[in-house]
């Protein structure tokens, strides 16, 4: 560690953080991020940078990284690389998702996991952070292929899982159908039914309502708030969401309930703009059922509905942009035709989809308002702790009762984030709020339980 002052310098501690993780960009980027509003914090509180805080916190408790050998459809034989970081568990077990995708690597892993652990607690549950995932392309696999990957992944990760020490769930790549087998192969070999120990279960066979929905639901359920605390809401809005998968469908939903007009959205083949709203339920059929791609869709839309091919869909004219794909999506010049189209509310639902230059452009606009992911996507990790709530008591709760609490709770962190960024005179700036409300909550936690 930096000789300097301990526990303050922050340049010192990315340029640590920097040397001693070499080529992690997307960790080094979470790691800014979070630290940049924490100078005044820390001179505020000697007793953080006294006990060396920032130092423990951008060091992962644990990681372990393994071999995933498994056989495909022809006998032919593949090694996968697998992994999980327990980061924090100042507040509670490891918890975050799996993510398979062939671009992961360990530093993609870290990024995620350290921002799971402000994530975590700024829901006020009782969930560290952490994260996992594997370079594994499910994409064109069949379903025996990816049980029998699952199988093997589980086959090493069993032994560092459980309800009381980290909860894996879902994420991109992952989803009902893998969780199935890697619940399955875990019940195999510890002999248990052990349903805490994984979330995003079957609601049939231990699974909380609402796990599926929760990300993209809680989303807009975030926007709604900040909306409302400008006096408008989503009524007749146009929104445009960026990805067509887990996060974005349900995201999608939940604001055409809401009233709104969704125009857009996109996949790894292209992105759509259908100015009549998207049809859900055929979105629905090609992007869950059959697995296939936004061109299927725009076929069968047909009017003028076609594929834009590698575009990204930010060139549409939209009121409210939800980019709900994957890291580093949207750059600044996005940002900047969005700005220009008159964009009013940008919130994450994808895990630091915006480049810190496109959340530059967002936060010198003063008509916009902008959510960084670890606040407006945390409802898919509240319902994941419902869940493990729920596994614990060996009581189910229904459907109402579930999205009820998931609305409460967007609306709390909402809450946090504005209450704690005024505090801290940063009126109206979420990204401060968020950082500065996980970080004092870990950090009050990591206080009260020493050195370790
Ligand atoms: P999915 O795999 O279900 O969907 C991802 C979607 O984004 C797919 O439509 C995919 O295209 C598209 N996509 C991926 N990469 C690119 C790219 N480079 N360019 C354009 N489109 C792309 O993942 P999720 O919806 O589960 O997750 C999406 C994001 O949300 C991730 O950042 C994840 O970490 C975050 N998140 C997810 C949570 C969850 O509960 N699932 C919780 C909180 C955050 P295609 O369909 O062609 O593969």
């Amino acid at each position: 560690m930096s000789p300097t002052t301990p526990g303050t310098d922050l340049d010192a501690l990315v340029e640590d953080v920097e040397s001693r993780n070499p080529g992690e960009p997307e960790f080094h980027q979470a790691v800014r991020d979070v630290l940049r509003p924490l100078g005044p914090v820390l001179e505020a509180h000697p007793e953080y940078a006294r006990a060396r805080i920032l130092e423990r916190l951008v060091e992962p408790e644990r990681q372990i990284i393994f071999r995933v050998p498994w056989v495909d459809d022809d006998g032919d034989v593949h090694v996968q690389r697998a992994m999980r970081v327990g980061f924090n568990s100042a507040l509670g077990p490891y918890k975050g998702g799996t993510r398979f995708h062939p671009a992961v690597t360990l530093g993609t892993i870290k990024f995620l996991g350290f921002e799971q652990v402000f994530k975590n607690a700024l829901t006020g549950l009782a969930i560290g952070g952490g994260k996992g995932g594997a370079d594994f392309d499910p994409k064109g696999r069949s379903d025996d292929e990816v049980m029998r990957f699952c199988q093997s992944l589980m086959t090493e990760l069993y032994r560092h899982i459980g309800p009381d020490q980290d909860v894996p769930a879902g994420d991109a790549g992952v989803a009902a159908r893998e969780i199935g087998f890697l619940f399955g192969q875990y019940k195999r070999i510890t002999g248990t039914y052990g349903a805490g120990a994984l979330t995003g279960k079957g609601t049939g066979w231990g699974g909380a309502e609402v796990r599926t929905e929760a990300t993209g639901y809680g989303l807009v359920y975030f926007v709604r708030e900040m909306l409302s605390a400008r006096y408008e809401d989503l009524e007749g809005r146009t929104v445009v969401v960026s990805g067509a998968g887990n996060v974005s469908i349900f995201a999608i939903e939940q604001a055409q309930r809401l009233g709104a007009n969704v125009i857009g959205c996109s996949d790894s083949s292209g992105a759509i703009h259908d100015p009549a709203g998207i049809d859900l339920e055929l979105l629905k059929t090609v992007k869950l059922d059959e697995r296939g791609s936004l061109a299927d869709y725009a076929e069968r839309r047909g009017g003028d509905v076609a594929l834009k091919e590698d575009a990204t869909p930010w060139d549409i004219p939209c009121e409210i942009a939800l980019p709900c794909a994957t890291q580093n999506e949207l750059d600044a010049k996005d940002a900047k035709k969005l700005v220009k189209h008159g964009v009013k509310v940008v919130a994450e639902g994808a895990n630091m989809p915006c480049t810190d230059d496109a959340i530059a452009v967002f936060q010198g606009a003063d008509e916009v308002a902008y959510a960084p992911g670890k606040a407006s996507n945390a409802g898919g990790v509240a319902v994941s702790a419902f869940e493990m709530e729920q596994n614990a008591s060996r009581h189910g709760w229904s459907f109402e009762q579930s999205d009820e609490r998931l609305q409460a709770t967007m609306k709390q962190i909402h809450e946090t984030c504005r209450r704690t960024a005024a505090e801290h005179d940063h009126e109206g700036d979420y990204v401060a709020g968020a950082n500065i409300a996980g970080f004092l909550r870990v950090a009050d936690a990591m206080l009260a339980q020493g050195v370790v």
